[in-house]
């Protein structure tokens, strides 16, 4: 079959690191399975980022929800974090979550990373539209991950059936090259596509199939008349030049003719930095790869407390720690994790700093609210004004 693990692989520890599972079988043979605390935490971003998106919450959470008397305390998902601050802290027997630590830094590493490239792109395009095209960029067993991560992150949109069904929205697309070569023509496709596709779905011509853009641009316009919400240029590579002169030129020629109400949809391996140049003139852009195939933040969990004995790796402060944050500069400081916010003003403001962590399983007991995607993404971008790319 396909090569990928199922649920039940992942839960019962088949993924894991084999080091773990020796470790596991010395500690059995040896009678040792003390009560630890660890902490997951970031040492550095990528590319210079200052800041990332925490996602992977929910499914750390169901992985660890049947674990016995195990205890979980993080930020909660889509989460501002920054680098050398914890994320969770996981309190349990060592021999009975050890064996996952592979699997849950695999779905935070992966999941964080994707919507934190999301959240830059969505924090570069400002009050336009971003999409989450690039699916067909990973392994399709994880789709629904990637797209929710997206949008989490601050994708408006996703494009598959599946993934917009975990998002809780309607999947977002235009016209295939396809389509439109077996049509043969742009605007027969376009008609078409309006005449087939039930109303409520936005008529959005591909116009880089078979012409120049700025004349399939007006063609499609003028045969399509009031039906048509946008026009989508993923002009290839080799005849890019100035992508910013052919989305200004299309704009322009639309609007003398009257089709100012037409929007233009930019696509084509365009990331945050093609973003803030187009974002002036684009009213949308299709991200793909940039966003799908973005790099892993690489978290590392590592054990911070023994008994009750606070001891660590070198590198690393010992203790089980917390983040406390002041939601009036988004200023934050590490406290251990006893300690009370309101024992601390805020360094930036003299303000107030709030607890962020939330105890999502307590003892075994899972208290993890499990929050709609797009709560969690309204979440995210309330917190825009705060960051900058
Ligand atoms: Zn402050």
């Amino acid at each position: 079959m396909f090569h990928m693990a199922d649920a039940d692989d992942i839960k019962k520890g088949r993924l894991t690191d084999i080091y773990f599972k020796r470790a596991e079988e010395i500690l059995k043979a040896t009678g040792k399975n003390p009560l630890v605390k660890a902490e997951i935490f970031l040492k550095g971003f990528p590319n210079g980022y200052k800041w990332g998106i925490l996602a992977g919450i929910e499914e750390t959470v169901r992985l660890l929800s049947d674990v016995d008397r195990i205890s979980i305390r993080c930020m909660p998902e889509g989460s501002v974090f920054r680098d050398f601050q914890p994320v969770m802290v996981i309190e349990g027997k060592y021999l009975d979550f050890g064996k996952y630590e592979t699997a849950i830094l695999g779905f935070l590493c992966q999941a964080s990373g994707i919507a934190t490239k999301a959240a830059r792109c969505k924090l570069a395009a400002g009050d336009k539209l971003i999409y989450s095209f690039g699916a067909r960029r990973m392994h399709p067993a994880i789709a629904p991950m990637v797209e929710r991560s997206a949008f989490i992150g601050g994708a408006d949109g996703v494009s598959t059936t599946l993934g917009a069904e975990l998002t809780g929205q309607e999947p977002v697309g235009t016209i295939p090259h396809a389509l439109i070569l077996i049509m043969g023509d742009t605007v027969e496709a376009t008609k078409a596509f309006d005449k087939v596709i039930e109303p409520k779905i936005k008529r959005i011509s591909l116009i880089d199939t078979f012409g120049d853009e700025k004349f399939e641009a007006i063609r499609v316009a003028e045969g399509l008349g009031g039906a048509l919400y946008g026009v989508r240029l993923d002009t290839p590579a080799s005849r890019r030049g100035n992508f910013k002169k052919i989305l200004e030129e299309v704009r322009w020629e639309l609007d003398i003719r009257g089709f100012n109400n037409i929007k233009l949809i930019a696509s084509g391996g365009l990331d945050e930095e093609d973003i803030l140049k187009l974002r002036d003139i684009a009213d949308a852009f299709g991200i793909g790869t940039a966003i799908s195939g973005a790099g892993v933040l690489d978290f590392s969990l590592d054990i911070v407390e023994i008994e009750g004995k606070k001891i660590s790796k070198r590198g690393k402060m010992s203790g089980a720690k917390k983040v406390i944050r002041c939601e009036n500069c988004f200023n934050d400081r590490i406290i251990l994790e006893d300690g009370m916010a309101s024992d601390y003003k805020c360094t930036g403001c003299n303000g107030e700093y709030k607890e962020i962590f939330t105890e999502a399983i307590k003892e075994g007991k899972v208290l993890y609210d499990f929050p709609q995607a797009s709560d969690i993404r309204k979440n995210v971008t309330g917190k825009f004004k705060f960051l900058e790319l």
